[in-house]
């Protein structure tokens, strides 16, 4: 049975998966087409963040999202590339498996469908709650109160039969950039 897969697009630290450090479930973004599976991994600002998948990814139809952090004053924090991924390369709806999420996404790629499974598609914005706005407003060092635990990436994932993070060391937390596979989709 072939199987679709995503990995991680950073190596770094998790910082929550179905639930936040404090407890809290972890948000799961409506704009991004719901779904499940949310995980944030830190990483630096101006990190590239590239969707990239294995061989069986042929082809994916990126669409640009503005709203993917509640509470956050307007700009990066908030924007988001929905990425629909399929098994052909025409990207058609039997090929379609399933769509991933990525938030907190500068300078996204425009809407598209794009062949191959490594594509570009944004950098890791500056920290939110380096800026006064963003601390005001995010309440930052009071808890969960917007998306903002350091810079990270966040990423969450549907359709078909999407299966959670999979560690190469669970017990350390971090994931590795083109090797942790985050979703896959059996076909
Ligand atoms: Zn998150």
């Amino acid at each position: 049975m072939p199987t679709a897969k995503v990995y991680s697009p950073v190596s770094g630290l998790v910082l929550g998966e179905a639930r936040y450090p404090n407890g809290q479930p972890h948000t799961i973004i409506n704009d991004l087409g719901g779904g499940c599976c949310p995980i944030d991994i830190a990483s630096a600002a101006g990190t590239p963040i590239y969707l990239i998948g294995n061989g069986r990814v042929k082809s994916i139809r990126t669409s640009r999202r503005t709203r993917c952090c509640r509470n956050a004053p307007d700009g990066w924090w908030t924007h988001g590339v929905l990425v629909r991924v399929y098994r052909d390369e025409a990207g058609t709806e039997a090929g379609y498996l399933g769509s991933v999420g990525y938030a907190h996404i500068a300078n996204p790629l425009p809407d598209g469908h794009y062949r191959g499974n490594y594509h570009l598609l944004g950098h890791l914005p500056p920290d939110m709650c380096a800026d006064p706005v963003g601390q005001r407003q995010c309440r930052c060092g009071t808890g969960a109160w917007c998306c903002s635990n350091g810079v990270h990436i966040h990423m969450q994932a549907k359709d078909n039969e999407v299966i959670g993070v999979t560690y190469l060391d669970r017990t350390d937390k971090h994931t590795y950039r083109g090797k942790s596979t985050l979703f896959k989709w059996h076909y």
